[in-house]
């Protein structure tokens, strides 16, 4: 492959349909990536090729991943990717897969300097430097099943968002007019989302949503996939910042 560059290298995979096979299998495991229209299709298997060729995806202490889970998490990762200047996650290296929830212990400096142990469990993480964690268990649940959750979106969404280096909810966004729509509709759902909280309406967004920007907006784009005719209702402007990022109108089938 020597002086083959990456960019070269990048152009044919993303004009490497993936064999039936993997195809089939991506489909079972990630029914989601079927409501694609047939000329996004080809794009996203593309970037399906891309991300199995460029991301390490490691098993944790020994658990072993298959091609079925590679293409489950590729195949969903991959739909936030099929927009004109797509950059397939440039700080991601590696995919950590558990085999079900696991326990992590964060170590969180307060503002005294005062450094605090959480221990959660989870089901998946995203880490600013360059991995996310998932848990296998719940990722084939969540993947074959549209109940408004879905792990792989939440924490891909979440490596975005990291990617200008601040976990605060505005991913990098492609021009001046998305970015001054963006904060407003972001902003106004978030605080409305947590009036709706504090009256104990039913919601939409879950309480984990409520917790800061970054993980509404990692939330939103979930429910953009999975509930997208619901988030249009409810949070339009939302719905909208999200469709012209992604360059994708789920609500319209996708296209
Ligand atoms: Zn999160």
């Amino acid at each position: 492959m020597f002086g083959l560059g990456r960019g070269r290298r990048r152009r044919a995979l993303l004009e490497t349909p993936l064999p039936e096979a993997q195809r089939s299998a991506m489909r079972r495991m990630a029914p989601l990536v079927t409501r694609l229209p047939a000329e996004l299709a080809a794009r996203h298997e593309g970037v399906v090729q891309v991300l199995l060729a460029e991301k390490r995806f490691e098993g944790a202490g020994g658990f072993a991943v298959t091609e079925d889970m590679r293409l489950a998490i590729a195949g969903q990762a991959a739909l936030l990717q099929l927009r004109a200047g797509a950059d397939y996650y440039p700080g991601l290296h590696s995919i950590v897969v558990y085999p079900e929830a696991f326990v992590v212990a964060h170590e969180t400096p307060d503002d005294d300097g005062l450094v605090h142990l959480d221990e959660g469990e989870l089901s998946g993480e995203s880490w600013q430097h360059g991995t996310v964690v998932l848990a296998w268990d719940d990722v084939r649940r969540e993947s074959k099943k549209r109940d408004g959750y879905n792990v792989v979106l939440h924490e891909f969404a979440h490596q975005l968002d990291d990617q200008n280096g601040e976990a605060d909810g505005t991913p990098v966004l492609r021009d001046r007019a998305l970015a001054a729509r963006w904060q407003p509709a972001f902003q106004g759902a978030f605080e409305e989302h947590q009036r709706r909280l504090k009256r104990r309406r039913e919601v939409l967004f879950d309480e984990d949503a409520a917790e800061n920007p970054a993980e509404f907006f990692a939330t939103a784009v979930e429910l953009f996939f999975e509930y997208p005719a619901d988030l249009r209702r409810e949070f339009g402007a939302v719905y909208e910042a999200l469709a012209a990022w992604l360059e994708l109108d789920p609500a319209a089938g996708l296209g």
